[in-house]
Formats: structure tokens, C-alpha cells, sequence
């Protein structure tokens, strides 16, 4: 009952560049018509589960009335105006909400347009930080093993170097330290010896609190964080928390920081901001940081500004989303798909390739030994009537916060019984 795709598809198909992507060898995308709650229709009609909320971003599920309204109700008045010199009620409200939800402290949002740039700005500030207070060699990140920061050229460079990225632009990319995060006896000692010796070439410690996304998925305990938080205030260090996949109640918290009672001098926010609606970032300083932009020297200024910074648009999405986590038991909802994902994920535990099944918040993982036939895996779910996009040796399900019980019962019955075609 094979469909003919649309002709926009066939037509453009040849002109696109995906992301990710070896597009010699990669299976033809699907065509996507529209999007409802949790669900994907595709253009011929077939309608899937979606388990990941378009890369993490949906949390309200897809096409949210309040969201859709805020923006409609923005695009009538002012879809965007430049941000130098001029400022307006939803890039304002938006700030002053953020800094409201956000610890103590944290009180200074920059606007910007992708994670990725958001995480530049963090560092350009932490580097930017010291040169202000006279200081001239602190122009390196501390990141680590496993982290994800994004994929521009700065950024790139404090990811794992594993991604094979530090490789293949070997004298390109600046070179920052990537170590292990302190987790055990050893390396705890390698990360305070690392301090003891370095930390005067350090701007600031760059992590992705509680959990490392694109990475793999990786958890560790809050008490790394306040590890890292006692070295940066040994050493004076800034701390940058990275929390554009933790963000928004996805590990339980709003902010996975508040778990680990640690307050970052930077923090970064994106993807599941604005609702999964539009393209918007934010990073947020602490006062103290800010001050060292504070001077009569035109010199001592950020001088950054994307041409779509605060987009007004996307403000009004991301304020309509915030109303929603005000108005509606996100939270509470986190905890309940926590507890299913617990017990629907479980019988993946007795599948001899599988090495682990962890559940954080509303983000449930399994690893596997390996994974050979991603393509005919990733396949595999679309049969199952659901949108699971392994990667590396892991299969996720981070759904929209949203989503109905019986949608996530299906969704992890899809996943136990194609994993346990996986022998
Ligand atoms: C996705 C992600 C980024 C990059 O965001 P983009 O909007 O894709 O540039 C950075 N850091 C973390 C932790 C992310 O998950």
C-alpha cells in the first residue's frame, strides 16, 4: 500500500543536506506532514509515537493551544526587532521570569539563537571575565569525558574527544583539557591534581550537570557537582553548567542543578525552552561575573549579539512555556514517567546484549554491548509505530512531559520487544 511521496519531497530531496548524516548511505528521510501531542503524522499518513520530543525540545508535546497563541498573538504585533539599542516586553518578561525560576544569584540573561552559541557566549564570558580583571593566561575550559557542548568550532573542541571530532580537526580547534569527571577514588585524586598543576591556565569548569546527553546518556551523582563547585571556589574558577538537555524539569528538578543544591556562575539553557517551538538560547550570569563587564571602558563590553537575539517570537513561546510548568503538574508528571519508565524498561535488563537500563527523570536509557544495524534498528521502531533514534550503543526514550500513559506504554513495549530481537 506503498504511497508516492508529495512532490515537494521528491522535488527537493536532491537540494537538502541532513544533519549528521553520511548521505551516500543513509536511508531516505521520512516526509512528516504534521505534528499533535505526541504524535508524528507522516505524508503518507502513517502516524508514530514520538519517544524522544524532536531532540528533546517538546515537552509540552507537539502544537501546545497556549504556546500556538502566544505566538500567533506575537506575529500580529512584532515577529522581531533588532536587539541593539531596542528591547521589548517578551525578551524583558522572559528574562525576569528565568532569573525568578533559576537559583539565587543567577541573574543576567543573554539571548542567543542555539545552544551551541550559547555555550560560546558562556565561555567567551568566562574567558572575557578574567581579561577584564587584568588577568591574561586564563583562556582555557575544563571539560570532560563524555561531555556534549555542541558543534561549532569552539564548542567542538571542549567535547569528547572520543566523537573523533579533536582528530579529524587536529590544529584547527583550539585545545582546551577534556578529563574524566570526579567521580571516583582515582579520579577524583587525576581531577585535583589536574587543578593543583593547571588551574592558573583556567578560565572556568564546563559540565553538563547530572547528565551527559549526546555523549551517551551518562549520569553521575550531585556530588560531582558540588565537587566541582569546591574546586572552582578553591581555585576561583568559574563553573559553567550546561544544562540545555537538563533544563526544564527533564531530570526531575527544573534544573538539574537544584539537586545537587549547586549554583553555576554560567549557566546555559536551550532546546526544551521555548517548548519545542522555536529556535532560542540563553546564557545567564551571576552578578559578580557581570560586574567585571561593568566599566567606562568601551573595551570591557561583550561584544556579541546575534542578528535574531531575542527573537520576539520565541520569547512569547518560551513565556507561554514557563506558564505552562507554572500552571500545569510538570513536575509531578516527571516523577510518574519516571516511575514507568523504571518498570516498563526493566525486561530489558534479562537481554544478554544489554549492559545497563537507567532512569532519570523523564529520560530512560538502554545500553547495549554494541549496536551493529542502526539503520535496520532505527527502522525496526518505525514499523513499531514509534520514533526511536538510537545512537551509538543506546537506546533513549525521552518523551514529552506531556505524553498519555498508554502512548508511553507503547513506546516501551516497542522498544523491549525489538531489543529483544537484538540476540
Ligand atoms: C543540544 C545541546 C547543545 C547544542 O545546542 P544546539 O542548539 O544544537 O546548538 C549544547 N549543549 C548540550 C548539553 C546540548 O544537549
Amino acid at each position: 500500500m506503498a504511497v508516492a511521496p508529495p512532490g515537494w519531497y521528491s522535488a527537493g530531496l536532491r537540494h537538502i543536506w541532513l544533519p549528521y548524516t553520511q548521505m551516500k548511505t543513509t536511508p531516505p528521510p521520512l516526509a512528516v506532514a504534521r505534528t499533535h501531542g505526541s504524535r508524528i503524522v507522516l505524508a503518507d499518513g502513517r502516524e508514530l509515537i514520538d519517544g524522544i520530543a524532536s531532540w528533546w525540545t517538546a515537552c509540552h508535546g507537539y502544537n501546545h493551544p497556549a504556546i500556538r497563541d502566544a505566538v500567533r498573538a506575537q506575529l500580529d504585533a512584532m515577529p522581531h526587532v533588532m536587539f541593539g539599542g531596542l528591547v521589548h516586553a517578551p525578551a524583558l518578561t522572559l528574562a525576569r521570569k528565568l532569573t525568578a525560576l533559576l537559583p539565587a544569584g543567577l541573574d543576567r540573561v543573554f539571548f542567543t539563537d542555539s545552544g551551541s552559541v550559547a555555550v560560546e557566549v558562556a565561555m567567551k564570558m568566562a574567558v572575557q571575565y578574567w581579561l577584564n580583571r587584568g588577568e591574561r593566561g586564563r583562556t582555557q575550559m575544563l571539560a570532560f569525558q563524555g561531555g556534549y557542548h555542541g558543534d561549532t568550532f569552539a564548542t567542538m573542541a571542549v567535547c569528547d574527544p572520543d566523537e573523533g571530532m579533536h582528530s579529524l580537526f587536529a590544529g584547527v580547534l583550539p585545545e582546551h583539557p577534556v578529563i574524566a569527571l570526579p567521580r571516583t577514588e582515582d579520579s577524583i585524586a587525576a581531577f585535583d591534581r589536574f587543578l593543583d598543576q593547571h588551574a592558573g591556565t583556567l578560565a572556568a569548569i564546563l559540565v553538563e550537570p547530572l547528565v551527559q546527553g549526546a555523549g551517551g546518556m551518562l549520569f553521575h551523582d550531585a556530588a560531582v557537582l558540588r565537587h566541582l563547585r569546591q574546586a572552582a571556589d578553591r581555585y576561583g574558577l568559574l563553573l559553567i553548567f550546561d544544562e540545555i538537555f537538563t533544563g526544564f524539569g527533564r531530570t526531575g528538578t527544573l534544573f538539574a542543578c537544584e539537586q545537587a543544591g549547586v549554583t553555576p556562575d554560567i549557566i546555559t539553557l536551550s532546546k526544551a525552552l521555548t517548548g519545542g517551538t522555536m529556535a532560542l538560547a540563553a546564557t545567564i550570569a551571576r552578578q559578580e561575573v557581570f560586574e567585571a563587564f561593568w566599566s567606562d571602558d568601551p573595551l570591557h563590553a561583550l561584544m556579541h549579539g546575534p542578528t535574531y537575539m531575542a527573537n520576539a517570537l520565541a520569547c512569547a513561546a518560551a513565556n507561554a512555556s514557563l506558564d505552562l510548568f507554572a500552571q500545569e503538574p510538570r513536575l509531578a508528571q516527571v516523577a510518574a514517567i519516571s516511575a514507568a519508565l523504571a518498570d516498563g524498561l526493566a525486561p530489558c535488563r534479562e537481554f544478554p546484549r544489554v549492559r545497563d537500563v537507567r532512569v532519570l527523570g523523564a529520560i530512560g536509557v538502554v545500553e547495549l554491548d554494541r549496536i551493529d544495524a542502526i539503520n535496520a534498528l532505527k527502522a525496526r521502531f518505525v514499523e513499531c509505530g514509534v520514533w526511536v533514534r538510537p545512537f551509538r550503543n543506546i537506546v533513549y526514550l525521552t518523551p514529552a512531559i506531556t505524553i498519555e500513559p498508554d502512548d508511553l506504554a507503547l513506546l516501551m513495549r516497542a522498544v523491549v520487544s525489538v531489543l529483544n530481537e537484538q540476540r
